[in-house]
């Protein structure tokens, strides 16, 4: 299990769709939210977009790995997703804020952390704005939000700065690869070789 997070405008969907595109049984877990869809999302794509009150359920009902309240709107992992994914073989890539990363790495101490930083502050703003789909006291409370998430990157296995687009999914790719090839996951796998981890 693959956990990315960063602040928003530091370019992971990007990122995320470029790896994705190139890496075979990696799948995306489509999480849930109550934000409404921005431009051109789709439901059960993007996210699946649910009422207040069905997220809330959900969550009663134990549904959610992990779930956190970001920029005033429910977001969570379903446990579902998490096991169609794996239950097929394949890796699973989860986007998801800091506070999520969190609850999966308490729940699950093998996934694997790895947190987009933009290359400044400056460039993250220019970033944002660029996007024209927050207000500006929505943007505000983006830059503040992303102040005090970078603050998380300590808790992370990797990092990787999103200054060039190309670099930073080489680097991605590069991270999910040695992952793939650990002795703790390739050994097991090899049922002529009657060796223990
Ligand atoms: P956006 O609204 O821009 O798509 O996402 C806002 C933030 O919510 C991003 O940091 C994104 O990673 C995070 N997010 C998206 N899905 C989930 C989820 O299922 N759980 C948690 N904890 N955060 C999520």
């Amino acid at each position: 299990m693959f956990v990315i997070s960063a602040p928003s405008g530091a370019g992971k969907t990007t990122v995320c769709h470029r790896v994705l595109e190139s890496i075979p049984d990696l799948a995306y877990s489509i999480s849930h939210t109550t934000r409404p869809p921005r431009y051109g999302e789709k439901d059960g794509v993007d996210y699946f977009f649910v009422s207040e009150d069905e997220f809330l359920r959900m969550r009663e009902s134990g549904d959610f790995l992990e779930w956190a309240l970001v920029h005033n709107n429910y977001y969570g992992t379903a446990k579902r997703q998490i096991s169609d994914c794996l239950g097929s073989g394949k890796d699973i890539l989860l986007d998801i804020d800091v506070q999520g990363a969190r609850q999966v790495r308490d729940q699950l101490s093998e996934a694997i952390l790895i947190f987009i930083l933009p290359p400044s502050w400056e460039v993250l703003e220019e970033r944002l704005r660029k996007r024209q789909s927050d207000d500006e006291e929505a943007l505000k409370l983006r830059m503040s939000n992303a102040r005090s998430e970078v603050r998380a990157v300590r808790e992370y296995d990797y990092v990787i700065i999103n200054d060039d687009l190309d670099e930073a999914v080489r680097n991605f790719k590069a991270i999910v690869q040695a992952e793939r090839c650990r002795r703790s996951r390739v050994i097991p796998s090899l049922n002529w070789l009657s060796i223990s981890v």
